[in-house]
């Protein structure tokens, strides 16, 4: 059996990697903030809630998997958060959450899962476009993003020895409940800004995902899946 844990995928972007994973035989943890379990193949999947914004509830997931499994083959940091305030209204603890959900904890989570990644193993982050070039008025998140692409290049050197593979994937704009907030005005300008016209669905995502666990010669990439934005 295969063991993946993919944090935040109760829903959106997360959910269609763990059904992917769980597809490709993997026994996948699913996390998210609520206790509302996804409809999925019994048996091969556990639910967990653990808020991955704070050092407890990172302990919580960690201990949580621990107890199931020592050993894991494939981790997705996935959850992240944002805020899309104008730079004089953020303030310290805007700046700190965003800072905490998308690359303090993550770090976190990969040290204390390291020591029980499997040789050949697998350490996804899921990044941003913003992170690559800004383009929103969402400054910690992009600031974040483009921190946790740094991150998953800086990891390389030391998961070498164990041939574990790390990687940031940087989507554009998705259709989840993230930009489901978002005013039409503001979809149709994006859609109209994208190459191909439309968003990606989360499953578009996921199924690069499943690509970049399955190469095992993609290493220390950020890999872009935009659909071509601000390219016309
Ligand atoms: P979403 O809001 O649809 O789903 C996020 C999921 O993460 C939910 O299940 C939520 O419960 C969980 N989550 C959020 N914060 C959490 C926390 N602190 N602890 C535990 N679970 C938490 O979002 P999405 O669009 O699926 O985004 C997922 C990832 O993809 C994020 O890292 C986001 O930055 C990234 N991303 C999204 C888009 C997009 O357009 N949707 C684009 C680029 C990158």
């Amino acid at each position: 059996m295969k063991y993946a844990v993919v944090t935040g995928s109760s829903s959106g972007i997360g959910l269609a990697i763990a059904r992917k994973l769980i597809n490709e035989g993997y026994f996948v943890f699913i996390n998210g903030r609520n206790d509302c379990v996804p409809d999925l193949a019994e048996g091969k999947y556990m639910f967990i809630n653990a808020d991955v914004s704070s050092m407890n509830g990172m302990e919580k997931l960690v201990s949580s998997v621990l107890c199931k499994t020592d050993k894991i083959d494939c981790l997705v940091l996935n959850a992240g958060t944002t805020c899309r305030k104008k730079m004089s209204e953020i303030t310290f603890e805007d700046w700190i959450y965003v800072m905490n959900t998308n690359v303090n904890i993550p770090f976190f989570i990969v040290q204390k899962f390291f020591p029980h990644i499997n040789k050949d193993g697998n350490i996804l982050f899921i990044g941003s476009a913003m992170g690559l070039k800004p383009h929103a008025t969402s400054l910690p998140y992009g600031v974040s993003k483009t921190a946790v692409n740094a991150l998953a290049q800086g990891l390389v050197k030391e998961t070498a020895p164990r041939k574990i593979r790390v990687n940031s994937l940087c989507p554009g704009f998705v259709d989840t409940e993230w930009q489901r907030e978002k005013p039409q005005w503001l979809r149709e300008k994006i859609i109209s800004k994208t190459a191909l016209k439309r968003f990606a669905t989360p499953e578009e995502i996921a199924d690069m995902c499943v690509k970049i666990i399955d190469n095992s010669y993609i290493n220390g990439a950020v890999v872009s899946i935009d659909g071509g934005y601000d390219m016309e």
